[in-house]
């Protein structure tokens, strides 16, 4: 099992910059890397005020986050990432897009170095097959957000070694996770089960049986969660959570999993939640 001195996170937007904050946090050095500047200014601008509530709370000291300011370094540079040890690939969720940048990842990264994706659906099997590593490829599936939620999620690919899935576990438990784990199975366990409910709780508004606001409602004084579903497709991106059901869909093959045609004209129409449109919440 390899000691984790420097980890990569590719995608600076809301799940890999608080990736990068856990890693910075555990006193790893990091490279957060992003095509677009402007996410990396807003990264280490919700990095750094993040860090600042821990304090605040008395949740880590005053030093641990100064030097957890100094681990991070930005760039939109795939080679800087050539010494990490651990690269976790957080972009968008396509299975192309994953496949073409684990294959560039191959390339630049060192020999020894793992590559682990936080795909929320996505086969690790079919990423890793774009490498020619796929004993050093797994599934990094963080919650959101990251530096809050205590879950994370391991997924094995078919190749996946022992040994890597050993040193991402204890480098997860190192930020202070618990981990479960999960065959190579479209949506793992989590998304397996949350996205048909959210799925299903975009039927219940698009066929009129009631309003947002009591869907949410009904669901979150009914079953005792802390979110409605509404609010937290909302919060998860509508974008992600299509992409999930598409994959739900294709992959097990049941129509039950169909992305409900709302969810899909809010995609269209570029409503995807908090992500893009700050305190409103999209869903009407
Ligand atoms: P996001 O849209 O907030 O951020 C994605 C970032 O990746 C953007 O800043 C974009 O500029 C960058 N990017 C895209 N292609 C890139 C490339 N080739 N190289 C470098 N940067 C690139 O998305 P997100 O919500 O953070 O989701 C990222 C991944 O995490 C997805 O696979 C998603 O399924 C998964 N995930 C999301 C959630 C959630 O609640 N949103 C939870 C768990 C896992």
């Amino acid at each position: 099992m390899a000691d984790v001195k420097s980890v990569g996170v590719i995608g600076g937007g809301q799940m890999g910059s608080g990736i990068a904050q856990l890693a910075a946090v555990a006193g790893i050095s990091v490279w957060l890397v992003d095509l677009d500047s402007e996410a990396l200014k807003r990264a280490t601008k919700s990095i750094t005020n993040s860090v600042q509530r821990f304090v605040s709370k008395g949740q880590i000291s005053q030093e641990v986050a100064t030097n957890a300011l100094k681990n991070l370094r930005c760039t939109s540079n795939l080679e800087d990432l050539q010494s990490a040890d651990v690269i976790i690939e957080a972009i968008v969720e396509s299975e192309d897009v994953k496949k073409k940048l684990f294959s560039e990842l191959d390339r630049i990264a060192k020999p020894s170095a793992i590559l682990a994706s936080n795909t929320s659906s996505i086969s690790i099997t079919r990423i890793a097959s774009a490498t020619s590593r796929p004993c050093q490829v797994i599934g990094m599936h963080f919650m959101n957000p990251p530096p809050i939620m205590k879950l994370v999620e391991i997924v094995r690919g078919a190749d996946t070694s022992n040994e890597t899935f050993m040193t991402v576990k204890t480098m997860a438990e190192r930020f202070g996770k618990i981990i479960v784990c999960s065959q190579d199975y479209p949506g793992f366990i989590v998304n397996r089960i949350l996205m048909p409910m959210i799925n299903e709780a975009f039927f219940t508004l698009y066929t009129g049986v009631a309003t947002k606001e009591d869907i949410d409602t009904g669901m979150k004084l009914g079953t005792n969660q802390p979110m409605g579903p509404l609010e937290l497709a909302d919060f998860i991106g509508l974008d992600v959570c299509l992409s999930i059901m598409k994959v739900l869909h294709v992959g097990l093959g049941d129509s039950k999993y169909r992305p409900c045609p709302l969810l899909v004209q809010y995609v269209d129409a570029g409503r995807l939640g908090r992500k893009r449109a700050s305190k409103e919440f999209v869903v009407t």
